[in-house]
């Protein structure tokens, strides 16, 4: 009979400790600004696009009503426009990849303020206005700077032979 009251005692001791876990987690992350719902990546996944030629590693990608929400957290006390950027190609690295277009995504700032980024026409415009500068910037990168050589210089330049652009 005593035994019983002790394993009954024990197993309400166990009950209360892990609500308060539960609970003390919750607040935890309701501090430092979290949502609740399913996490399915903590900074694990990293989404690629290879036609837009973008990329990025969410820090939290959650499930919830239907869809994917990514928050991304950041040391600034203040939203920055690169940051609302960044959101808006994780929206757009979702949609490709997972197959899910997420209505809005979080930024949580250093205090834990959090900033809700809508996934509307005009960031996604943005965006692929963005990735487009970026793919011809990057594009240019293997181009040959233009030079006006004088011959004196070129003559005794080892890369003549390789160079399109010799005055000699
Ligand atoms: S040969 Fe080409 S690389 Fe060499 S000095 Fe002339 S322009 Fe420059």
């Amino acid at each position: 009979m005593e035994l019983t009251v002790w394993v009954v005692a024990v197993a309400v001791l166990a009950l209360l400790a892990g609500l308060l876990l539960m609970l003390a987690v919750r607040g935890m992350r309701g501090s430092r600004g979290l949502a609740s719902g399913k996490t399915i990546s903590l900074d694990r996944i990293t989404l690629r696009s290879q036609c837009l030629g973008l990329a990025g590693r969410p820090d939290r990608l959650i499930k919830t009503g239907g869809t994917i929400i990514p928050e991304e957290w950041k040391s600034s006390r203040v939203l920055r426009p690169w940051h609302r950027a960044q959101m808006g190609v994780y929206f757009v690295l979702i949609e490709e990849e997972l197959k899910t277009r997420p209505p809005h995504g979080f930024v949580i700032c250093g205090d834990g303020t959090r900033h809700r980024i809508d996934n509307d026409d005009r960031l996604r415009a943005w965006v692929l206005e963005l990735a487009g500068q970026i793919r011809a910037a990057r594009s240019k990168v293997s181009m040959p700077i233009p030079v006006d050589p004088k011959p004196v210089w070129c003559r005794p330049c080892g890369m003549r032979a390789h160079c399109g652009q010799a005055s000699i």
